[in-house]
């Protein structure tokens, strides 16, 4: 995510990061790259030149040349600066009002409506502990219905049947009827999408809008559309008065204009963040950790969070235990740790949230992909279990098996096992205490 724009942004920054000493003239000539950058990324013109405007003042100020480290001075406005267009602080969803609550969600075809529908239903069963019912009020769009009842199924909510032979508002209204009497906690209302904004569309969403009264408005939009998502979420704000912005596809966003634009343009909270297609791949958005991220300074604070969530609390405590006693980290356990890698989404998506990660050279990150990690898997599938346990007697006619069993090259196989040597040797340094403890540490 935002690849682009922290590659030049961390870059820009980095040149003054260490500098004892700034003028005036080198404060400016940062900020401009800074602008370029942010222009690069479509973050909408407005928005940028507030956000130089508000820097420059303070940059040339006492604040930043008068520190004793002017450089750090200089990037910390930046970031807070940056915290501050996305809207300081994550915006939950208003939850507190009588069961059941209804949350609209609107937004242009393809956007991601049906998936975030779902996302958002699981999200709010699993970490709410709400009981969610959803339904879909697309009767155009041929199989939206079905569609939706498949990701309601995987996200585990329940779902309110419709067809396409039903006025849109009709479907509304039943949903929120059969959610009062199943004593559903929150209605989730998808509705149609267009193509582009146009009246008849907006006309019947008011309408929905009128008939279920939505306690949360919200506008998903596709964050590749850059700033065009903060106008087109303005033109839905003006017809329906939103109360956030769901920004999908971030996972494919290397810009970013989105994100910096939305909040600034409309006023209006982005409350959650879409990175993926599988149904678990939705966050709260915190603009302090975006902020972070984008200026190549990591997420840690996330990355916590989603190992806490994701990893198998049980294997790791085995893990642990092993390792306590002394024992070996084999092969299986090599493979426990890659697949749990794989559950959060996989080496790429866990680097990005590490500082200093993002500047890694290109290949490297390309290394980290999720296919090498299936790739290891795959070898492992491919041994015996005495291999696993014992890797030393894998040699010649052996690895050719394995390669040959796994559909990859001999070098792969290599690779695979010289890495395994070396986290041995670093589970083995770390001793039982550290790795441990480690383990235990974020297995809580
Ligand atoms: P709708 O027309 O607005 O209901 O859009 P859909 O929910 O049908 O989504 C359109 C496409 O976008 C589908 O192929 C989804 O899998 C995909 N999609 C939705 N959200 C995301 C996301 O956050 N990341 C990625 N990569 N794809 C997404």
């Amino acid at each position: 995510m935002f690849d682009t724009l922290t590659e030049r942004l961390a870059g820009t920054l980095d040149r003054i990061r260490g500098k004892g000493r700034l003028t005036e003239e080198s404060v400016r000539e940062t900020l401009r790259e800074v602008r370029v950058a942010l222009l690069e990324a479509d973050v909408a013109l407005p928005v940028v030149r507030q956000f130089i405007q508000d820097i420059e003042g303070k940059a040339v100020g006492q604040e930043v040349l008068g520190s004793l480290t002017p450089g750090q001075a200089l990037i910390k406005l930046v970031h807070d600066e940056l915290v501050e267009l996305m809207g300081a602080a994550n915006e939950a969803l208003d939850l507190k009002a009588q069961p059941p609550v209804v949350v609209l969600l609107a937004g242009l075809q393809g956007a991601g409506k049906t998936t975030t529908t779902a996302k958002l239903g699981r999200y709010l069963r699993e970490r709410e502990g709400k009981r969610v019912m959803v339904v879909s009020c697309d009767v155009y769009r041929p199989a939206a219905i079905d569609q939706l009842r498949t990701v309601a199924g995987q996200a585990g909510v329940d779902f309110h049947p419709s067809d396409a032979t039903q006025r849109p508002v009709d479907i509304a209204r039943d949903a929120l009827a059969a959610a009062r009497k199943n004593l559903v906690d929150v209605l989730l209302v998808d509705t149609a999408g267009r193509l582009h904004i146009d009246e008849e569309m907006m006309e019947e969403v008011r309408a929905i809008h009128g008939q279920v009264q939505p306690h949360e408005t919200l506008f998903v939009v596709d964050s590749m559309t850059g700033q065009d998502a903060a106008n087109t979420a303005q033109a839905f704000d003006q017809a329906l008065s939103l109360t956030g912005v769901i920004l999908t596809k971030t996972d494919g966003d290397s810009r970013g204009g989105a994100a910096l634009s939305v909040r600034q343009v409309t006023g209006k909270p982005i409350k959650f963040l879409g990175a993926g297609e599988k149904i678990d791949a939705l966050q709260p958005f915190h603009p302090e950790r975006v902020a972070s991220r984008i200026l190549g300074m990591g997420d840690v604070l996330s990355l916590v969070e989603e190992v806490q969530q994701k990893v198998d609390r049980g294997k790791a405590e085995k893990l642990a235990r092993k390792m306590r006693k002394g024992n070996r980290f084999d092969l299986e356990d090599f493979r426990s740790q890659l697949e749990q890698m794989q559950n959060m989404g996989g080496l790429g998506s866990l680097a990005e949230k590490l500082p200093g990660m993002s500047q890694l050279a290109p290949q490297m990150k390309a290394q980290m992909d999720d296919r090498s990690t299936a790739h290891m898997i795959a070898i492992i599938n491919a041994m015996t279990p005495q291999e696993r346990r014992f890797p030393d007697i894998i040699r010649g006619s052996r690895k050719k098996r394995i390669a040959q069993g796994s559909g990859l090259q001999i070098q792969t196989v290599n690779r695979l096992l010289k890495q395994h040597a070396q986290m041995q040797k670093m589970m083995k340094k770390l001793g039982g205490g550290g790795a441990s403890k480690m383990m235990k540490k974020l297995s809580k």
